[in-house]
């Protein structure tokens, strides 16, 4: 048995983008000792790319604006299958945080009369999200860093070890959770990135804050991290994944050069007044409103260039649909012949704003043109198309306190799922990882304060967990052909992109289906070649389980929801189903799967009913627009709804 560094915590967060460190802050701040390990460098994380803002109704460019109307935007973004009590507490609590970080040193940028500015986003009523330039993400985890810093400098004075009570282990990868006899969290093994020395973390309460899935797609915004680990720790530890079927492709992602293909161009492009055109130069998303959102936008450009100035009076823009709407309409675009030179659509900011004003609210968008691709946006349109960018499936949380179906098990952020239905509207990741970054750690604090004693690991988990880390440099079983991490993964990529994108069928997801058990088969022969120090493949090796166990639990879904709805479109049901918006597809591991050496093990995916909404929450919506998605059972308990 090989050597293993132990530490011991009260709570232990996975992830060290926004959703963690604000889990971290608050079991914290509660006084438990807390430990939170990430698998890149401190600071890079998701969150950090963050560009365009978060969405917290403050009304301070529209004063109209109140959680009110932000939930109701919300759960029209999810077509209303989001955990309703998740979307409200997300939009009574968004503003609180934005206000806590400007107390913690976030500097936002500002209205003329020195509130924190917001801006324009698909999907939202009014101008909703807190920004700093393109770059909010940055300066979100700037302050929370910067809190975990002065944390521990009180730590430092009250024990003389900035460390006694918050530490981070950077570049460190959890493989496994560990759990007792009675499935309750008992901690969590990993391996140092640098060294691949192994390290087990004890605590009885684990948060995850892993992020997204992006890397098991071929062209996605998303950087290496997101391999969809907590996804899958989650499923082996025994807890439920909700709405794996929803996968966002973001409608604007780099198209040319193809190295850069899938990097994300902000929303705050259309927001701040770019307007999408094709070929001939039409601004088409005017031909894309669909019937569930017909009166709710302009009818002409004029009409569309006049609400950016009078919100009062005009409809918004429909290049602010949306993303899965946008996406779909781009998709058609392209499809039909009337795309850009390199497959996509152009998004053109140049025509509508003056050249020095274009560099001072995007500055990050215009170098990112003119460096990656020479294109100067402030003379010229981008080139863009749909990018996969944001999972909404994710762990089953309680919506109160972050807490899976494992006793100890939290989950905030990208991984956790149900808040944003079948699509998430932009800028309320930013918002959700706060409000449920914070409520995990307090729940998780809670937790362990309650325990009457600490769960114990047992031996045999962290045996299998440490030989299941070092498989890969394993020779072949006899007569297998050894296999390289990099394929599998291009396969993986490929098959996910060409069979469970943006526009899915039961054909091609039963292929899909078909490619991943042989891609599960052959990851076994997964062969790498070196030492364990530094050793990206076999980095990549580890999280192509990872990867492998959540690519099924997305096609499995997919394939399963026989309606197209938000961020999951079928050629061969096209329509949304009101029968399946009380659904949701909860996946789990098959019980008793052998999960040894590179073993994926596999999941099942049943249905289960999303509880009505509360009766006052239901009253916040006209009841005709509510007949587009409820059954007449389900309206019963609206005031007008009657019997
Ligand atoms: P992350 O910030 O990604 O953090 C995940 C953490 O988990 C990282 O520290 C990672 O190292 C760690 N980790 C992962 N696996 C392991 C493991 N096995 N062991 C240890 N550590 C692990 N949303 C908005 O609301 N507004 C925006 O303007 C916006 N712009 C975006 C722009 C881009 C380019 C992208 C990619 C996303 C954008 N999003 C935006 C979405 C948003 O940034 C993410 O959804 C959000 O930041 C996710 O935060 P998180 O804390 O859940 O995860």
């Amino acid at each position: 048995m090989t050597t293993i560094e132990r530490h011991e915590y009260d709570v232990l967060v996975v992830g060290a983008g926004g959703a963690g460190l604000r889990a971290a802050i608050e079991a914290r701040e509660r006084g438990l000792r807390t430990g939170i390990v990430c698998k890149s460098l401190f600071g890079k994380a998701h969150t950090v790319m963050a560009e365009g803002g978060c969405a917290a109704a403050m009304g301070n460019v529209a004063e109209k604006d109140s959680w009110q109307v932000h939930f109701r935007d919300t759960m029209r973004g999810g077509k209303f299958l989001n955990s309703w009590r998740m979307a409200e507490l997300h939009a009574k609590e968004a503003p609180d945080r934005v206000w806590e970080l400007e107390a913690w040193g976030a500097l936002f940028d500002r209205t003329p009369d020195g509130r924190i500015s917001q801006r324009n986003f698909g999907g939202h009523t009014y101008p909703r999200l807190a920004h700093v330039g393109d770059r909010t993400g940055l300066e979100l985890i700037r302050t929370l860093q910067q809190r975990v810093v002065a944390l521990q400098r009180a730590d430092y004075f009250a024990t003389g070890d900035y460390e006694s009570r918050l530490r981070v282990f950077a570049e460190c990868t959890v493989t496994e959770l560990l759990t007792d006899d009675d499935g309750a969290i008992a901690g969590a093994f990993g391996y140092w990135r640098e060294t691949g020395r192994f390290v087990e973390f004890s605590a009885p309460a684990v948060v995850l804050a892993t992020g997204g899935i992006g890397k098991s797609f071929k062209v996605t915004s998303n950087s290496w991290e997101y391999t969809g680990d907590g996804h899958a720790l989650a499923l082996r530890a025994g807890a439920g994944l909700v709405d794996m079927e929803f996968v966002q492709f973001h409608p604007t992602g780099m198209v040319w050069p193809p190295s850069v293909k899938g990097i994300l161009v902000t929303e705050g492009v259309r927001g701040d007044g770019g307007v999408l055109r094709n070929s001939d130069g039409d601004r088409f998303m005017f031909r894309y409103v669909p019937d569930v959102f017909k009166g709710q936008y302009a009818q002409t450009e004029d009409e569309a260039d006049r609400w950016y100035t009078d919100q009062d009076n005009n409809r918004r823009t429909p290049d602010l649909l949306p993303r899965d709407e946008v996406a779909r309409a781009i998709n058609t675009e392209v499809k039909e012949g009337r795309g850009s030179p390199h497959g996509g659509v152009f998004l053109d900011i140049a025509s509508r704003m003056p050249a020095e004003e274009i560099k001072r609210r995007l500055p990050s968008m215009y170098h990112q043109f003119k460096e990656l691709a020479d294109v100067d946006i402030t003379a010229e349109p981008m080139e863009v198309g749909p990018t996969c960018h944001y999972v909404m499936g994710g762990i089953d949380v309680d919506p109160d306190t972050g807490q899976s179906s494992v006793p100890g098990l939290f989950a905030a952020g990208e991984c956790a799922g149900g808040m944003h239905g079948s699509n998430r509207l932009g800028g309320n990741s930013l918002s959700d990882l706060l409000v449920f970054g914070r409520r995990a750690g307090l729940g998780a604090a809670d937790y362990v304060t309650g325990l009457a004693r600490r769960p114990s690991r047992r031996d045999r988990d962290v045996e299998a967990a440490a030989r299941t880390a070092l498989a890969p440099f394993d020779p072949p079983s006899r007569g297998a052909r050894a296999e390289n991490p990099y394929t599998l993964h291009a396969e993986l990529q490929g098959v996910m992109n060409d069979l469970v994108g943006i526009i899915r069928t039961e054909d091609e997801m039963t292929e899909a289906l078909e490619r991943l058990g042989e891609l599960r088969a052959r990851l076994r022969h997964v062969v790498v070649e070196g030492h364990r120090q530094y050793n990206p493949g076999w980095h990549l090796a580890l999280d192509l389980r990872n990867m492998l166990m959540v690519s099924e639990a997305v096609a499995s879904s997919a394939l399963m929801r026989t309606e197209s709805r938000g961020g999951h479109t079928r050629d061969d049901h096209p329509m949304l189903d009101p029968e399946w918006r009380h659904r949701v597809l909860v996946t789990r591991c098959v019980p008793g799967e052998a999960a040894d050496g590179l073993a994926v093990p596999r999941v099942e995916v049943e249905v289960a009913e999303r509880a009505p909404m509360r009766e006052d929450l239901l009253a916040l919506f006209d009841l005709t627009e509510l007949e587009k998605y409820y059954t007449p059972a389900e309206l019963t308990a609206h005031p007008e709804g009657g019997a």
